[in-house]
């Protein structure tokens, strides 16, 4: 009796060790593993049909109409107690619909919307798009990746996936790694990857903003450009630039922020909402997190009070973001197949006091890219330059602004000029990733229609080979409206002046 229960529960055991293989579709023999997209920052967060992030029109609305009092005080650069108080309450409108507990979990229903795709063709290498929660700990988003890479591996019959992640997809990317390891990873591309900080989240974190009217006119014009080259928002930018306009305001909104910071206004902002997002904290470098950390939870009684999301924000410093370089390189040995694709000669976000450097608008290429040499902005390299480690290749860019071979995988980063930051995942771009996934031992030599280093031509929606004659940027001039709008301006710069 004993035995026929031992062969029984024998039997049973190796039926449930087989129904996974036997619950897959059947095994494929394409021969191309599908490939995972994870996606970047951008899900709509719903509370049942509601909209609440992005803010609609309405919250906007009344957003703009608790903050309106405020705005001789802000251009005073100083807001009294009162004052702090009603910015929080105008700050609320927005945040607090899709507001998180102490620990770092969502406090109320509102939740990014999204499903699995109930077929998937993976044949002729289209990316499966995973998508996520954008505000959740990465830990507990890897693990839904996790589930998704289960799910689409059944679902194609094939043992393991390639994974490329764009934008913040790249640091969930790396969180994943770090736990999962590459069992089920075939090979990994971080596209304009957030996995190194992304400047403008890790210094608003520690508190280092800073606003220039230079950086931020640069910014808009470079806007106008990306968004159909709009001659008469140029003209309107460059009369708030060349009137001073813009200057003033930004100087009085500098003073001001200051001081939110200085009253510990900020701070608890911070801690009331934005500062329990654990997917924003996945955004802060592993260089600014101690600061950002002290800033945000300065004192020991706030730091016992969020205990529980230090804990998750620390575990990702201490496994993720100090030790990204160890991560990739070991996907790279163990898979063979790796990628970094990245953009530079954009002005970045300008609220950082990084916006002399080179950027895709969004992500520093110095981080995009895992440690490249760059010239600053609108600069290039030294005349007397030397590439700074000779591994035998040519890895400085045709227009001298780039040096590769201080990248972590210099072979295996490519660089598009004038890529602008989420318009990234192009026809092009498809056929790259593909090429590295498909193509044995694929790098920056192996296709000259994908060197090491392209451009990008909005109009045409291309991109190709960089050389020296392709690598300016037709840029927009101001017309005479210009003229007539900075003569205003200066009428009303004169009034705003009146408050400093
Ligand atoms: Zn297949
Ligand atoms: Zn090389």
């Amino acid at each position: 009796m004993k035995k026929a229960l031992s062969i029984l529960l024998v039997l049973v055991l190796t039926a449930v060790s087989v129904l996974p293989v036997a619950a897959a579709d059947t095994v494929c023999s394409c021969g191309r593993a599908p490939i995972v997209h994870v996606n970047g920052l951008g899900n709509t967060v719903y509370d049942g049909d509601d909209t609440v992030f992005p803010p609609q029109g309405g919250t906007i609305a009344k957003t703009v109409f608790t903050a309106l009092p405020l705005l001789p005080a802000l251009l005073r650069g100083s807001l009294n107690v009162r004052q702090q108080e009603r910015a929080l309450r105008a700050a609320a409108r927005i945040f607090s619909p899709i507001a998180f507990d102490k620990n770092g979990d969502p406090a109320t229903p509102a939740a990014a919307r999204f499903s699995y795709p109930k077929s998937i063709a993976h044949e002729n290498g289209e990316p499966i798009t995973f998508d996520y929660d954008w505000r959740l700990d990465p830990f507990v988003v890897a693990e839904q990746l996790h589930e998704f890479i289960q799910y689409v591996k059944e679902k194609t019959g094939h043992d393991g996936v390639y994974v490329v992640a764009e934008s913040m997809g790249a640091m969930i990317l790396t969180t994943y790694l770090s736990v999962y390891g590459t069992a089920d990873v075939k090979g990994a591309i971080w596209m304009n990857g957030a996995y190194k900080g992304v400047a403008s989240c890790s210094e608003s974190y520690s508190n280092q903003n800073t606003f220039s009217a230079d950086s931020f006119y640069a910014y808009l014009i470079q806007q106008t450009g990306v968004f159909g080259n709009s001659p008469q928002l140029c003209d309107l930018f460059t009369g708030l630039y060349a009137s001073g306009l813009l200057g003033s305001v930004l100087r009085s909104v500098e003073k001001a922020a200051r001081q939110l910071a200085d009253d510990g206004a900020l701070t608890r902002f911070m801690q009331q909402y934005l500062g329990r997002i654990p997917g924003f904290w996945g955004l802060v470098s592993a260089e600014d997190y101690p600061a950002a950390r002290a800033f945000v939870f300065p004192t020991a009684e706030s730091q016992a009070e969020y205990a529980v999301l230090l804990e998750r924000l620390d575990r990702f410093y201490n496994e993720v973001s100090s030790r990204v370089d160890e991560i990739m390189i070991a996907t790279k040995e163990a898979t063979g197949t790796i990628g970094v694709i990245c953009g530079y000669g954009e002005v970045i976000v300008p609220v950082t006091k990084d916006n002399a450097r080179q950027s895709d608008s969004v992500i520093l290429t110095e981080d995009e890219s895992n440690g490249a040499t760059c010239a600053p902005l609108g600069e290039t390299l030294a005349e007397d330059y030397v590439q700074a480690v000779d591994d035998g290749h040519d890895h400085v860019s045709a227009d001298r602004v780039i040096d590769a071979s201080t990248a972590l995988f210099p072979d295996h980063t490519w660089f598009v000029k004038y890529a602008h930051h989420g318009v990234h995942y192009r026809p092009y771009a498809l056929e790259l990733v593909q090429s590295i996934f498909y193509i044995d031992g694929f790098d920056v030599f192996s296709n000259p229609e994908f060197p090491q280093f392209m451009v990008f031509d909005a109009r045409t929606d291309t991109a190709s080979p960089l050389t020296s004659d392709n690598s300016e940027q037709k840029t927009i001039e101001p017309g005479f409206a210009a003229k007539l709008y900075t003569a205003a301006f200066r009428v009303i710069r004169v009034f705003t002046d009146l408050f400093h």
